[in-house]
């Protein structure tokens, strides 16, 4: 493995780790006092929003809480189908909390838009979205999100916790990954 990334495997930087950092700024603040005098619940999405969810848990207050949850749509290859199974549980009890939900992306929407819908069943006091990225022109499901960073074009990206088969998650950047690079593997 090595440590160094290959700039040429991207064809280009989308989102630079400045303009997230700027941006998570913002949504952090909005959120900030969106919340204010409540208690928040941060619900992340594993493994996409990892990244995301570290760096906006770090500007918020102390008493801000985080849980995690890992689901899979199922679908041929690439295409959700709606289908979405738990394969990792909130160990968190939802009554009468402020979740906000924390995603990396929203594609379709199929996956997130089923989430709300569960989580909203559990009894919480408020469910909303946070996502840093989004890309209109995939949109399969409208999904109320209110606090966005990003409008993305439909191409598939990878960094900042978006992996192409588990690797790139770790880039600070959110870049488009070259179609000859995802034909190698
Ligand atoms: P959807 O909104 O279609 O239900 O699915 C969203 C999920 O698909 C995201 O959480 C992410 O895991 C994955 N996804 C969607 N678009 C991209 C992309 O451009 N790059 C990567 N790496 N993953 C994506
Ligand atoms: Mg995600
Ligand atoms: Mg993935």
């Amino acid at each position: 493995m090595s440590f160094q990334f290959d700039m040429s495997d991207f064809s280009e930087v989308l989102v630079s780790e400045n303009a997230i950092g700027r941006k998570l700024d913002e949504m952090a603040a909005q959120i900030r006092a969106d919340y204010e005098g409540k208690d928040l619940l941060l619900v992340g999405v594993l493994k996409g929003a990892v990244m995301v969810m570290a760096d906006l848990a770090r500007r918020m207050p102390p008493a801000v809480q985080m849980d995690w949850m890992a689901v899979s749509s199922y679908g041929s290859g690439t295409k959700s189908s709606g289908v979405v199974r738990i394969l990792k549980d909130l160990d968190a009890d939802l009554t009468g909390r402020h979740v906000l939900i924390v995603e990396d992306i929203i594609d379709t929407g199929v996956t997130l838009s089923w989430l709300l819908g569960n989580l909203r069943s559990r009894g919480a006091a408020s469910v909303e979205v946070a996502s840093l990225l989004r890309k209109p022109d995939a949109a399969k499901v409208e999904v109320p999100v209110t606090y966005l960073g990003f409008d993305i074009p439909n191409q598939f990206v990878v960094g900042y916790g978006l992996d192409f088969a588990e690797s790139y998650r770790t880039l600070p950047f959110v870049a488009v990954l070259k179609p000859e690079v995802y034909g190698d593997k």
